[in-house]
């Protein structure tokens, strides 16, 4: 038995007659999502079931540790950045929410390495998240709650970078938020300058 065609078939029974009107306005009137969610690509944290969201709500960039690369335009293949420019311009949502979590191994191979088997392309990427590693502080060893907190940090400065993005932040149309899923708790937590907060 094929899980995935299993769910397809499961979807297709159980799911898409009561979400067919949905689907077929969203085909008819185009996406207009009001958020734009930058998540890892950890199979735990599902932004739609965390935020408990309907297909059309969410406009999504999954990758290794929800990390934003700071702006910087050139011929280099930047996959986060491209889904930045068409949520913020084409759409133009009303808020940008980075959700990192507890128990992130793009956070791991930041902070200890990547795995051995992964040398290709995880290395060269968390490196982006190397300002977070130090905002966490190594003494008397780093601690990977705070660095994934500083991660979300991160990401959301390197978002005022887009000029853009900037431009909304600063016009009031465009609201930057960070969070982070607690896996073992199921606690969403607010990411805040100063702490982390879980939400009510
Ligand atoms: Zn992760």
């Amino acid at each position: 038995m094929d899980p995935l065609i299993e769910g397809y078939r499961k979807f297709r029974s159980e799911i898409w007659p009561a979400e067919r009107a949905r689907y077929e306005a969203l085909a008819h009137w185009g996406q207009s999502p009001e958020a734009m969610v930058i998540a890892c690509s950890d199979s735990r944290v599902d932004p739609q079931t965390v935020f408990g969201a309907v297909p059309g709500e969410l406009f999504v960039v999954r990758n290794v540790a929800a990390l934003v690369p700071p702006y910087g335009p050139d011929t280099g293949l930047h996959g986060t950045s491209a889904a930045l420019e068409f949520g913020v311009k084409v759409l133009k949502v009303a808020r940008l929410v980075v959700l990192g979590h507890r128990e992130c191994g793009g956070v791991r191979a930041l902070a200890y390495g990547p795995p051995a088997q992964a040398r290709d392309f995880i290395a060269s990427w968390v490196e982006i998240g190397k300002p977070a590693l130090r905002a966490a502080g190594q003494a008397p060893e780093p601690r990977l709650d705070r660095i994934e907190a500083e991660v979300v940090r991160l990401s959301l400065a390197n978002l005022i970078t887009f000029p853009w993005i900037a431009e909304s932040v600063h016009a009031g149309k465009l609201e930057l938020q960070g969070f982070l899923f607690d896996i073992h708790t199921g606690v969403l937590l607010s990411v805040g300058t100063d702490g982390v907060t879980p939400i009510e």
